[in-house]
């Protein structure tokens, strides 16, 4: 059987999107799920398009979304050069753009600017796109040459037949075919002698024996005219897996600058890779039992791109935020503790003990950022609406609450030790005394520390952290509001 191989080839225009993590992440799986090979290639012949420091992000992001490649720029596996700007040194396109020449499948275009401004136009995907008219495909051999030795500018077009059909093959689609005379003569090698993407994306993938070539489906529609290509090769053409589009909440493609599009800013918003991951493997993909929780081994098991849908994928922040809180659950504490204490030293300068508030959210949040929101309380008593005694299920009012407050007062005054158990202790044994439930002690206590309807842990967990003179001063100050009230 064959290895397969798999490649992730991205143009390095900016940071790296969902949907190129996407891409990656399917490659990624399909290679590992079959233990064959993943390989990265820099797709940078769109020297306009390029970007400084494009390629780091990719690196970064490939490392930190956990998806090794087997074979890039910087490992070589025996197919190298693996940037294309490299690969074009080494005269592999023109080689085969003029072994396309030789065949009549493609030819040299002399044609100016001015020339092909005169030409006409058509509206393909809103997008206005020039139709070329083949004139230069009529120029005999002595000419073409006379124009090479001449210096004249040109670019290499492909032939494609005016008449017939040509079919290819997608893994989701099915079969697609097209009229030829619907395809235009797309430009193989542009006049700086950099070849298009269409053209080195083929060339690539044969001569580095990629298998299954995943891409999204914006390049549905040019498929026709690499198979094209592939036949003229008589080369074997690789499994073609088109994505679904991903679009947000409103059916809209996802935009670029939604703010949450790219993975390097959703882990500055406080997510974590390994959910993020996990999420984005079902932006358009689902297991037989619709399980939602998969570790990337996990992923590699149970991965069939057969199961890849056809429909558009809603990102839904929503559902990743939700994901993500179920990966902090789960994450061992040290790991989750190093995450979280910058966010907990952004909301506490006080001298509390973080890893016991740590220890607190951890199950209450579900990215990082929500630990400001959960835990400001502890550094300062919040303004709080004295109504807040009020707890119909816990049976207590303005004045039970305050009656209550005021027996306790002296009790916690002569406490020594404001360790959790030893205060829990305290209050269960006043309650004992009164003949009441918990909560109608519980409740105004906890409010007066807190100053929260909700808090991460009950009232005795918040007087620890808060120590003795700072829980006995909330508790004074819920006394005089009680009574102001
Ligand atoms: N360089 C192309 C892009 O970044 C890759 C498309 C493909 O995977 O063939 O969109």
């Amino acid at each position: 059987m064959t290895k397969i191989r798999t490649r992730y080839a991205p143009s390095p225009t900016g940071k790296m999107h969902v949907g190129n993590l996407r891409s990656a992440l399917y490659e990624f799986l399909i290679a590992k799920h079959a233990e064959g090979d993943f390989m990265l290639r820099i797709e940078d012949t769109d020297q306009e398009r390029f970007v400084e420091g494009a390629t780091e992000i990719i690196y970064r992001t490939l490392e930190k979304a956990g998806l090794t490649h087997d074979e890039g720029p910087d490992k070589d596996g025996g197919y190298g050069p693996y940037v294309q700007s490299e690969r074009m040194k080494t005269g592999i396109y023109m080689k085969y753009a003029k072994e396309l020449i030789e065949k009549r499948e493609a030819y040299y275009c002399f044609c100016d600017k001015e020339r092909l401004s005169s030409l006409k136009t058509e509206v393909v995907e809103g997008k206005e796109i020039m139709i070329y008219d083949k004139h230069c495909l009529s120029l005999s051999k002595e000419e073409v040459e006379a124009n090479l030795a001449a210096g004249k500018p040109y670019v290499i077009r492909q032939n494609n037949p005016q008449e017939g059909s040509t079919t290819f093959h997608d893994e989701l689609y099915g079969d697609i075919t097209v009229e030829n005379a619907e395809l235009d003569d797309m430009i193989l090698i542009k006049s700086d002698g950099y070849p298009t993407y269409n053209f080195a994306n083929v060339v690539d993938d044969h001569t580095m024996n990629i298998t299954h070539v995943v891409r999204g489906n914006e390049y549905l529609s040019s498929s026709p005219k690499y198979q094209r290509l592939y036949e003229a090769f008589g080369w074997e053409v690789p499994a073609y897996v088109h994505l679904p589009l991903i679009t947000d909440e409103n059916h809209k493609k996802l935009a670029k600058r939604s703010g949450h599009s790219s993975f390097e800013d959703l882990l500055e918003q406080g997510f974590v890779a390994e959910a993020v991951v996990n999420y984005i493997a079902l932006l358009g993909w689902s297991p037989e039992d619709n399980r939602e929780i998969f570790s990337l081994e996990e992923l590699i098991r149970e991965f069939d791109y057969r199961r890849i849908s056809k429909s558009p994928a809603v990102f839904d922040i929503v559902k990743l935020r939700w994901m993500n809180g179920e990966y902090l659950k789960t994450m061992d504490f040290d790991t989750f503790y190093g995450m979280a204490e910058p966010y907990l030293r952004q909301s506490l300068t006080k001298d509390f003990d973080l890893k016991k508030i740590a220890a607190m959210v951890k199950t209450r949040i579900e990215v990082f950022p929500d630990i400001a929101g959960q835990v400001d309380f502890f550094e300062s008593l919040p303004e709080y609406d004295v109504q807040m005694y009020v707890h119909k299920k816990m049976k207590t009012d303005l004045g039970s609450s305050l009656e209550v407050l005021q027996e306790l007062l002296p009790i916690l005054e002569r406490q020594e030790d404001y360790g959790n158990d030893s205060l829990y202790q305290t209050l269960t044994d006043y309650v004992a005394q009164k003949g009441c439930k918990n909560g109608y002690v519980m409740w105004p206590v906890r409010t007066a520390v807190s100053g929260r309807q909700m808090t991460p842990a009950g009232a005795t967990e918040i007087m620890e952290i808060l120590g003795k003179e700072e829980s006995l001063a909330r508790i004074r100050k819920g006394i005089e509001k009680l009574q102001d009230a």
